[in-house]
């Protein structure tokens, strides 16, 4: 048995706290009677749920780590039909939904899951995941344009959280370099961004890193299921 708003956040209803207002404002029923408390718990495998009377799915949850290709959407369908991250995922037939997203041309880890709470905890923005990179950008950026990125630098939407630069490995011909780094935020295009920003523009973009866990021993295009252990790691 399991608290309403539960049950409702991991079938990807809405956030938690959504969830609760939906449940106050008299939009859920349990076997067929509207509940309007916070504190009704119900059994997802066995209860019928409704919200504004439709049945709400719950089914199994599943959470993958996929190693996407460059040249594919991180969306579950594309209305150009070019590559989705759904086709890398044989067999997998619940709709699941990705945990934040990737550039069509960035490769590396991405979560996928049909727990709409995890998702949701972990994309919000006071979740600070850490996401590593290897970056190769056009140049050799200076040390103290590096110092720059690592301390904070004015994006369009804003100042950036402080970020770690691990290493740095040069071409022989200097022509361009590979960074690692680490951010703890997720904004849009935000590692491409950040190097344009100090007129060193991103060539290939990898992410290597999502909390603790790694792509390690993952072909491309290729997906795994995380342990238990690794989804209690991430919250
Ligand atoms: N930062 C980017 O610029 N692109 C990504 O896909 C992820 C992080």
């Amino acid at each position: 048995m399991e608290r309403l708003q539960k049950i409702l956040a991991q079938a990807g209803v809405a956030s938690r706290r959504k969830c609760e207002e939906l449940i106050l404002s008299g939009k859920v029923e349990v076997n067929g009677e509207v509940v309007t408390t916070l504190g009704v718990k119900a059994d997802p495998a066995a209860d019928e749920i409704k919200v504004n009377g439709r049945r709400i799915r719950s089914e199994a949850k599943l959470y993958l780590m996929l190693h996407k290709p460059k040249g594919v959407i991180t969306s579950a369908s594309d209305p150009e039909g070019r590559k989705v991250v759904g086709d890398f995922l044989p067999g997998i037939k619940e709709r699941v939904y990705p945990v934040g997203r990737l550039d069509y041309d960035t490769e590396g880890l991405l979560l996928l899951t049909n727990d709409g709470e995890f998702a949701n905890l972990l994309t919000h923005p006071s979740h600070h995941v850490p996401k590593t990179y290897h970056a190769t950008v056009k140049g050799v950026p200076h040390g103290s344009l590096l110092e720059k990125l690592e301390k904070g630098i004015e994006l369009e939407d804003g100042m950036t959280a402080p970020a770690e630069i691990e290493y740095q490995d040069v071409d022989p011909d200097s022509k361009r370099s590979t960074i690692r780094i680490t951010i703890h935020e997720g904004r849009n295009r935000q590692v491409r961004r950040m190097f344009e920003a100090i007129g060193h523009p991103v060539i290939l973009l990898k992410r290597v890193k999502f909390g603790d866990l790694t792509l390690h021993g993952l072909p491309r295009g290729k997906y795994r299921h995380l342990t238990p252990g690794e989804v209690k790691e991430l919250l």
